[in-house]
């Protein structure tokens, strides 16, 4: 089936498109000599998991599920990260992980030691194994996890985006230099657990804002990146963009290879899949009311949160701003909420009942944040082949909406 022939709602993932974003990544990690890992907050789509593995080094997750399905789904590097732990989860990361990254020194002391022992016991202990006893003091450190810090290199990049932006005064995000500096004073031993730093703090940024972010996070973690494993510079980087400056990141992280002898790693989410999937929807009745309004078979508040969230206005297949082409026409959904308005548009034809739309760039933050408000349906998740055929991964019914009701 073509796209103009499946049945709508449905998201389209482009696989071209993806393949094209996958081909950039692996030429950077290639260049680099780092590990890119799948962040998939943004883009979770397991069904495309094996064709992201032949490129990507792994995945990381923001949690318990996130890393138990990049476990199922993908393997490789399976790292974790979340502003807290439950002990529970914990104890169940340290068996599918290969990295967990805390958020705070609290943290490192409640579960460092015993995060290493449990995966100790269930990897085997090659020293015990040889019969040497140990002293662990410093603990010796399993081949099977690797636990890091999160750092707040305290470097706003982002301009006026306080809710993107985790060095935003008072963020709770990561281990500010000031907090860390005394903790590790109080207690030396809390860097024997560590073998990682990480901080994220970009958000849809160019690799300039990351040169000036790890300056600033060199200036005061530069002597203690010394004796780290690995550092992690997180996701926000729009690798894939056409203006992103890809070799301005290269030289950063050959030189950060260079004067710390470090893994690098990043973990970009968006610029995985951007610009690769769409939400083909119809147009179920219009509404005149001072303005022309096409009731869809989607929605902004169920099948595109961010619209309504970030907010931003989606980009649509041949259209134009309101008033820029012939017809214009405010695009809305069939939820009964006031507010579920997508944003205006123009044609530069008249747009009639039955009428196809497709919107782009929904491949993230769309399937992953999607809900079955007001009892509106999912839409059907399809993938479109290099040729252009789609099929269906996915099909969605009642019984999604009420099975996590009760
Ligand atoms: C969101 C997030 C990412 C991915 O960010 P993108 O903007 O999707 O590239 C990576 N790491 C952490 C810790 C995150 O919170």
């Amino acid at each position: 089936m073509k796209i103009n022939e499946i049945p709508t709602p449905a998201y389209v993932i482009d696989e071209k498109k993806l393949i094209e974003n996958l081909e950039i990544l692996k030429s950077v990690q290639d260049a680099a000599g780092c590990h890119i890992l799948l962040a998939q907050k943004a883009f979770s789509a397991f069904a495309e998991y094996p064709l992201i593995k032949k490129y990507l080094s792994g995945t990381t997750s923001s949690g318990l599920f996130e890393a138990r399905l990049a476990y199922e789904e993908m393997g490789g590097e399976v790292h974790v990260y979340a502003p807290a732990f439950k002990e529970k989860d914990l104890l169940e990361l340290v068996r599918i992980c290969d990295h967990i990254t805390f958020n705070s020194v609290a943290q490192v002391k409640k579960y460092a030691a015993m995060a290493i022992e449990a995966s100790k016991k269930l990897h085997g202990n090659p020293y015990a194994e040889q019969g040497i006893m140990l002293l662990n003091e410093p603990p010796v450190m399993p081949e099977s996890l690797s636990l890091g810090l999160r750092i707040n290199p305290e470097c706003s990049t982002q301009g006026d985006h306080a809710i993107y932006d985790p060095c935003a005064p008072g963020s709770r995000l990561g281990v500010t230099f000031d907090v860390f500096k005394k903790a590790v004073e109080d207690d030396p031993h809390v860097l024997d657990y560590i073998e990682g730093l990480h901080f994220h703090t970009l958000c849809e940024q160019n690799s300039d804002d990351l040169v000036t972010t790890f300056e600033a996070f060199e200036k005061n973690f530069g002597p203690y990146l010394k004796k780290m494993k690995w550092l992690n510079m997180g996701g926000g980087h729009h690798i894939t963009r056409a203006d992103y400056d890809r070799e301005k990141l290269i030289g950063l992280i050959k030189r950060i290879k260079n004067d710390y002898d470090v893994e690098v790693y990043l973990e970009p989410g968006e610029a995985i899949a951007l610009n690769a999937g769409y939400l083909v929807t119809e147009v179920l009745d219009i509404v005149e009311n001072g303005i022309n309004t096409l009731i869809l078979d989607a929605s902004a508040a169920c099948h595109m949160p961010d619209v309504l969230e970030m907010p931003y206005r989606p980009p649509l297949k041949d259209s134009g701003e309101a008033g820029e082409k012939a017809y214009t026409y405010r695009l809305s959904s069939y939820t009964c909420l006031a507010g579920d308005i997508i944003g205006d548009y123009s044609f530069d034809q008249k747009i009639g009942i039955g009428d196809r739309l497709t919107f782009e760039d929904m491949a993230i933050y769309s399937m992953v944040k999607n809900n079955t408000f007001n009892g509106i349906p999912l839409p059907d998740i399809c993938a479109m082949d290099e040729n252009g055929d789609c099929r269906l991964i996915k099909r969605f019914g009642y019984e999604d909406f009420k099975g996590r009701l009760s």
